[in-house]
């Protein structure tokens, strides 16, 4: 049980001003392991005011002393990481081994934009010969970052770093389902950062989420979540002003295997995809195996056998490999998709049911599932679960692997199977995805951008471009009279 219990608003920990509270529930065991404000309308005015008034400071003091302070701030949180990491695998489910990198990477990438610092430069044209022309970049003063449950405290860091760099102040709205570790956040920023800069406003979508995007005074929206989520924001966001919203969505992602590739590696690479060790709850997932009729049989024999050997189970425990599922809603919402796929004609293979025995009287479990025979019709061929399920379709000719991979209105990631070059670079070019893999599936690499094509959303982050998309051109053009 996490002892954090506020939320930060311009330095100083608080309460909600309603006075009402969320419980935190542990989805392994379905208790209450803690409680965080439920934050209203009231609360995100007194955050954007406070975050208004830190801005112009925080920009003010240079990019060397801010590289400093957010140095100082990745310390701070690294000195705190065992707790987080405990209260993270508790409110996600996720698994805790390679949740320990979550910590570390959110770091690494305050780390990684510190460095950039100097990269907030602007550009000079030789436009004409009778002025100078250059441009500056400025920050856009208040960004608001509303973050998805699967990786709470990694966005929370990560994904604020580039706009802080460049001299915004940050609201950070953490998933209502795993909040916890964002109040342990709270205290950390309060010691590391000026008040103000780095504000955490905890609480629902309605509650918190949508008065955040419709704030007048909110330019910047970066949003991590769901499509549906991502389009109401939209629209919201232009309801009270003309803002630049960034949007991370979903995934509906596909791992094209060609007939050349050994079948041993597509079985451990195609289970390695799907991110069981967060029950696939992962954007980024290659939820569609396309295999190559030649390789089909074989390929899902052994995938029968190894996702069967999977250990789901207690997620503070190193020897398991898969959690439990994050809320009741997704739990549902998976379980949903598992009787849609059978009543559709796919078939079940593996999984497809709450595992048994001790352990998992109370929780949000599901064994990880795998349907074969899954056909462009069915519902499980193209929406997102964003839950441990991998449907296994089959194809032919090279034209009809990459309709299928383009069949769907997603298009984030995709990883290509081959060892001959214009299969690879042939599929690497036509598939509608913004991160592609040959030959390998699942990393993030530093610097390089990551978002997606389609409904997958717009911009890219984790790269320069990221922090760039949190500045402002401005045009200086100056008349040279000697
Ligand atoms: P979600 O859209 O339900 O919620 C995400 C966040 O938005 C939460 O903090 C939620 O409270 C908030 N929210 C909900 N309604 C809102 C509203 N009306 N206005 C403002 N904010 C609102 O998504 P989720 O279920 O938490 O996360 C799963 C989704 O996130 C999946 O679709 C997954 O693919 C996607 N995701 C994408 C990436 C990526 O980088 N592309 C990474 C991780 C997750």
């Amino acid at each position: 049980m996490t002892q954090a219990t506020r939320m930060l608003i311009g330095g100083e920990l608080v309460e909600s001003e309603s006075g009402e509270w969320i419980e935190a529930i542990n989805p392994a065991t379905e208790e209450a392991i803690g409680k965080f404000p439920a934050g209203n309308e009231r609360d995100v005015a007194k955050a954007v005011a406070a975050a208004e008034q830190a801005w112009p400071e925080w920009n003010g003091i240079g990019v060397a002393a801010r590289a400093n302070a957010l140095r100082d701030f990745g310390k701070a949180i690294l000195a705190r990481a065992d707790e987080l990491l405990e209260v993270e695998v508790r409110d996600t489910g996720n698994t805790i081994v390679p949740m320990r990198g979550d910590v570390k990477h959110g770091v690494d990438s305050i780390n990684y934009y510190a460095g950039l610092a100097y990269e907030l430069k602007g550009e000079s044209i030789p436009a004409t010969p009778n002025n100078l022309h250059f441009t500056v970049r400025e920050p856009y003063g208040v960004v608001a970052r509303i973050v998805p449950f699967n990786h709470p405290v990694m966005f929370a860091t990560a994904r604020t770093a580039g706009a802080l760099m460049a001299g915004n102040a940050v609201i950070v709205k953490p998933p209502e389902t795993a909040s916890l570790s964002a109040l342990i956040l709270s205290e950390i920023a309060r010691e590391a950062l000026p008040p103000g800069v780095f504000n955490i406003v905890t609480g629902t979508g309605a509650g918190v989420g949508a008065p955040l995007v419709k704030h007048p005074q909110v330019k910047r929206i970066a949003f991590i979540g769901s499509v549906g989520t991502g389009m109401a924001i939209q629209r919201m966001a232009a309801e009270t002003g003309v803002k630049n919203v960034t949007l991370e969505l979903g995934g509906k992602n596909p791992m094209i295997v060609f007939p050349d590739v050994d079948p041993q590696a597509i079985i451990a690479s195609a289970v390695a995809g799907m991110n069981f060790s967060w029950q696939g709850q992962s954007c980024g997932s290659t939820s569609r195996l396309l295999l190559h009729e030649s390789l089909y049989d074989e390929v899902v024999a052994g995938l029968v056998d190894r996702i069967e050997a999977i250990r789901v189970g207690d997620p503070m425990d190193e020897a398991s490999q898969m959690g439990a599922i994050n809320s009741k809603g997704q739990y549902d919402k998976v379980l949903n998709y598992i009787e849609v796929a059978k009543a559709q004609g796919a078939k079940l293979l593996a999984g497809g049911h709450r595992p048994v025995g001790a352990g998992f009287e109370k929780g949000f479990w599901v064994r990880p599932t795998l349907f074969g025979d899954v056909t462009q019709d069915m519902r499980i061929a193209n929406e997102e679960v964003f839950g441990p399920i991998l449907s296994v379709m089959k194809w032919s000719t090279f034209e009809q692997a990459l309709d299928i991979a383009n069949a769907v209105d997603l298009g984030l990631t995709a990883s290509i199977w081959t060892n001959d070059i214009d299969n690879a670079l042939g599929a690497a070019r036509r598939v509608q995805a913004g991160y592609v893999w040959i030959n390998s599936v699942g990393p993030h690499y530093p610097a390089m951008n990551y978002g997606g094509f389609k409904n997958s959303g717009t911009g890219r982050e984790e790269g320069l471009e990221e922090m760039l998309s949190y500045t402002e051109q401005k045009v200086l053009n100056i008349a040279l009279r000697k």
